[in-house]
């Protein structure tokens, strides 16, 4: 799968992507990322990206042109018009469902805005998707981009070498996953859930769903609506609602 990112900022987004699992990811030639730097199209006698916006108002708003090269660049160079995301608080906010969607593609093009935004016409011009990072502003859509780009690497055969743990965690079921252990058996006197010991597949299973229900239920509560859950599951989480009910009495 290929990324291109269209950003002011390529060595923030290469710095983050090139390391650890991404990174590896790269050298082995599952996805690929290339950064093309929107300054480098502006032709301009001091290559100037930005200007103030019509209408008055604090800040500065990037100009289409350079925006709309770069894309066209990387189309003429491709040879097909990929999909292009602008980052942006005022997008669908990313969620694992989006990521599993997108990860289907074989281009994908991130652009990433600076300042107050980028002039509107570049976006009708070329966006095909607005996404956000969630509901907040930040200085520019590079952490988005990066962010993004991770959590659909994963998804990407390949990217992961225990390709399980990308369905079997959080979200993927709608649950969250369940907590995880490792050595020392004890550690400050806390042990080691014994079933985890067992070597009993079943049990552990069980075990592990249950955790996954109560913990999506005290901390995401809202995700519980859309899991799918056996007839004997559903019982457990009726069971734990009754419990919290009568502790909130309490
Ligand atoms: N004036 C814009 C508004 O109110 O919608 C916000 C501009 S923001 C300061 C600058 C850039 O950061 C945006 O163009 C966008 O690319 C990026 N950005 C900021 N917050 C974001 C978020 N929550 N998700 C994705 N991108 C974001």
């Amino acid at each position: 799968m290929n990324f291109y990112v269209l950003t002011l900022f390529p060595e923030m987004v290469m710095g983050g992507l090139q390391t650890s699992i991404t990174g590896r990811a790269m050298e082995k030639g599952v996805i690929s990322v290339e950064t093309l730097n929107i300054r480098d199209f502006s032709f301009d006698k001091h290559h100037h990206v930005d200007d103030a916006p019509y209408g008055g108002g604090a800040g500065m708003v990037m100009q289409p042109g350079p925006v709309v090269d770069a894309y066209e660049n990387l189309c003429g160079r491709l040879s097909k018009r990929p999909r292009v995301i602008y980052m942006t608080p005022q997008g669908r906010v990313f969620n694992q469902t989006i990521a599993k969607e997108l990860a289907e593609e074989e281009d994908l093009v991130f652009l990433c805005g600076h300042y107050e935004g980028i002039d509107e016409r570049a976006l009708e011009l070329i966006c095909t998707d607005y996404l956000s990072a969630g509901d907040y502003v930040l200085t520019g859509g590079e952490l988005p981009a990066m962010v993004m780009i991770d959590c659909i690497s994963r998804l990407v055969p390949g990217v992961l070498n225990n390709e399980v743990s990308a369905e079997v965690e959080s979200f993927s079921d709608n649950l969250l996953e369940y907590p995880q252990y490792t050595r020392p058996e004890i550690y400050r006197d806390m042990a080691v859930p014994q079933v985890l010991l067992s070597g009993h597949h079943k049990n552990i299973e069980e075990w592990r769903r249950r955790q996954s229900i109560q913990r999506t239920l005290e901390r995401r509560p809202d995700l519980l609506k859309e899991a799918n859950l056996s007839k004997k599951e559903q019982l457990y989480l009726e069971e734990l609602l009754r419990q919290t009910e009568e502790k909130n009495k309490e």
